[in-house]
């Protein structure tokens, strides 16, 4: 994954500006710059795009949409921006994070109305941190459903998506400035191609075993979710070009993921009032902090393996979720008429389990300082998952400005060189417990349309 110098390089073909990755924030920049008149082409690693995009929940979040309108939500930049400092403890990058919020009406909005895409509210629960309902999703609410529209848009613009294109160098001046890139077929063969502009939306680097081991050790040893082909070249590459990274401890982990069907199960439960126990049958931290963070605990108890557990109620939320549905049809949920059942279903120690529901009942404290009384306390019958932790996408990256422009470590702008989504530095902070619900796709689509509308006017 190198950075040679243009010098004696000719290349086969050139387009004005060619974007590496064609997740979300690939497929959001080329329409950006279908719509300005701008040629460009996506080069995809893959037999057909998917990405990490494909695999999510497909969330984004976004303040004051139609959708949100709708429903009566009243939500602010203040509020939306507001949520995702407090939850990064003030550290991402204020400039970064008020571009995302501010993109996030307008670009949902555009996706619809010019690329049929249609979104709906998510309702019935609020990630931590959250003080509204800004999720939007597509009405399947999947991830694959959401990458199926975005492709299906693409095509009906015409956008140029050339698969099976492995990105494997970029060629540069002295000065930064990108002239090219070369790639790999699937037969072995090497091709070049020129460029006047690059958009790097080829992702982080979860699927890169030693640098998630390098930059977060603490998850290392958790399975990786996201999609194994994003192996940190937009770091590499923008490492030989100088360029400054940021944040390279961030990341989305989870601490609900099913064992062992691996299958994602919503952390709406904690939010709804259900706990985590591990093999003794004790809780082991404060489930309302987020999924993100909670997955370090995770890892940490015995066997790396715990308990879900929740009632009637918050299981009929939650067979709102495919996943979840997906889930139960695998035989993954179980239901138990009281404690004493509960305790020998899943083979735990009875006592524990006893006091680790009464502490969710306001009948002893809480160890963890949770505040159990803002949802209705477990009643039986009682339900249980047994999960592990996964880590699902990196959030460290390369600097940007607020037109997308990768930053040199001097502070200056690359001539040419744009990122966006998991490539660049996200709005997370500095480490795990910085993720916000939806963080990633946020970063994704806006600063992929960021970057797209930055090229076109870089070209015009
Ligand atoms: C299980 C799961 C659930 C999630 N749920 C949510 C959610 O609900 N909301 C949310 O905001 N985020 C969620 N995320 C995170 C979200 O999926 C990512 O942040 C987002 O998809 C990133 O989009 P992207 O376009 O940057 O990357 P991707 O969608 O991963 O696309 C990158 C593309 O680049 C290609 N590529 C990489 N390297 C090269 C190369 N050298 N040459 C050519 N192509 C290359 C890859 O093949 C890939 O297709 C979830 C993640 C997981 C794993």
């Amino acid at each position: 994954m190198d950075v040679k110098p243009t010098e004696g390089e000719s290349f086969d073909t050139e387009f004005p500006v060619v974007i590496i990755g064609g997740g979300a924030c690939g497929l959001t920049a080329a329409l950006t710059l279908k719509g300005s008149g701008t040629a460009a082409l996506i080069l995809e690693q893959d037999a057909a795009p998917a990405g990490s995009t494909a695999l999510s929940s497909g969330f984004i979040p976004a303040f004051s949409t139609r959708w949100q309108g709708a429903r009566g939500v009243d939500d602010t930049l203040e509020l939306m921006a507001g949520d995702i400092q407090a939850k990064a403890k003030q550290l991402a990058d204020p400039a970064i994070v008020e571009l995302c919020c501010n993109k996030s009406a307008p670009t949902l909005e555009w996706l619809a109305d010019r690329h049929g895409i249609p979104f709906v509210l998510i309702e019935g629960f609020l990630y931590t941190g959250q003080r509204r309902a800004r999720m939007h999703a597509v009405p399947e609410r999947t991830g694959a459903a959401l990458m199926a529209r975005m492709l299906a848009a693409a095509e009906a613009a015409e956008v140029d998506i050339l698969c099976g294109a492995e990105v494997t160098a970029l060629y540069a001046d002295g000065d930064g400035r990108v002239r090219g890139v070369g790639y790999r077929r699937p037969d072995g063969s090497q091709e070049r191609l020129g460029c006047q502009a690059l958009v790097l939306a080829c992702n982080g680097f979860g699927g890169n075993a030693e640098m998630v081991r390098r930059y977060i050790p603490e998850i290392a040893a958790a399975d990786y979710f996201g999609h194994g082909g994003n192996r940190g070249h937009a770091v590499h590459w923008g490492e030989g070009l100088g360029a400054e990274v940021r944040h390279l401890g961030a990341y989305q982990g989870h601490a609900s993921v099913a064992v062992p069907h691996g299958i994602l199960i919503t952390w709406a439960i904690m939010r709804e009032g259900g706990i985590q126990v591990n093999v003794s049958g004790m809780r082991f931290a404060d489930e309302s902090r987020g999924y993100s963070e909670h997955a370090v605990d995770v890892l940490r108890q015995p066997s790396a393996e715990v308990w879900d557990i929740y009632d009637a109620r918050v299981h009929e939320m939650a067979m709102e979720f495919e996943d979840y549905r997906q889930a139960e049809a695998a035989g993954a949920v179980k239901m138990a008429a009281d404690e004493a059942a509960l305790a020998q279903s899943l083979d735990l120690p009875e006592e524990n389990l006893r006091a680790a529901l009464a502490q969710t009942q306001g009948l002893a404290e809480d160890p963890f300082g949770r505040d159990f009384t803002d949802k209705p306390a477990l009643a039986p019958p009682y339900y249980a998952i047994k999960v592990g932790a996964a880590l699902f996408h990196t959030q460290g990256g390369l600097a940007i400005d607020t037109a997308a422009r990768v930053l040199h470590k001097s502070g200056a702008p690359l001539p040419n060189l744009f990122a966006g989504g998991g490539a660049a530095c996200g709005v997370s902070g500095p480490e795990v417990w910085g993720y916000s619900s939806g963080n990633g796709l946020l970063t994704a689509v806006m600063l992929g349309r960021v970057a797209g509308e930055s090229a076109a006017a870089l070209l015009s």
